[in-house]
């Protein structure tokens, strides 16, 4: 059986926090498709054409890893790809208030896809989207949480 895990998030932008749980996670599957959910009325602090970019350059040599952009539930885009497991982080208890009942949902919806979780790793775990977006947006320095291409801008 191929294992095809889905690691969902909105990665705006992708931090070093991800990048973690996704190179942690390689030797557990054979394919992880990294989905990057949008909402089309709503649009993300950075355009979703440039977080597929900076996750396709990040992982432009893992054959392992490909990137997709998708709307809708989850699970559905995990059923569209066939994948059997999704894969998620946990920083904090606050993670995982909110990430069990996010898998219990999936589960009661999906009862064929597995939910793994990896903790984050400490030197990463303060690490959060909505919190760099706040110091990029008053000109602080995020280069210690996020890939240098985010930094760069290309
Ligand atoms: P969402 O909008 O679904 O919360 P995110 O892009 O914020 O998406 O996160 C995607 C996944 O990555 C989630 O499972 C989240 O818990 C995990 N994650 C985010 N930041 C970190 C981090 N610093 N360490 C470990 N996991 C993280």
């Amino acid at each position: 059986m191929t294992k095809i895990a889905v690691f969902p998030g909105s990665f705006d932008p992708v931090t070093l926090g991800h990048i973690n749980i996704i190179e942690r996670a390689l030797p557990l599957f054979d394919q992880i498709i990294i989905g990057i959910g949008h909402n089309s009325t709503k649009s993300g602090f950075f355009s979703l054409e440039q977080r597929v970019n900076w996750l396709q350059e990040i992982f432009l040599h893992e054959k392992k890893v490909q990137i997709h952009a998708y709307e809708g539930l989850t699970i559905d885009f995990c059923r569209h790809n066939h994948a059997q497991f999704l894969l998620r982080g946990l920083r904090s208890t606050a993670d995982y208030n909110y990430e069990l009942a996010i898998a219990q949902t999936n589960k009661s919806l999906a009862p064929e896809i597995e939910t793994y979780f990896l903790m984050s790793d400490p030197a990463h775990a303060h690490i959060n989207s909505s919190i760099v977006r706040e110091v990029y947006k008053n000109g602080g320095d995020i280069s210690s949480m996020v890939p240098q291409i985010v930094i760069s801008g290309n």
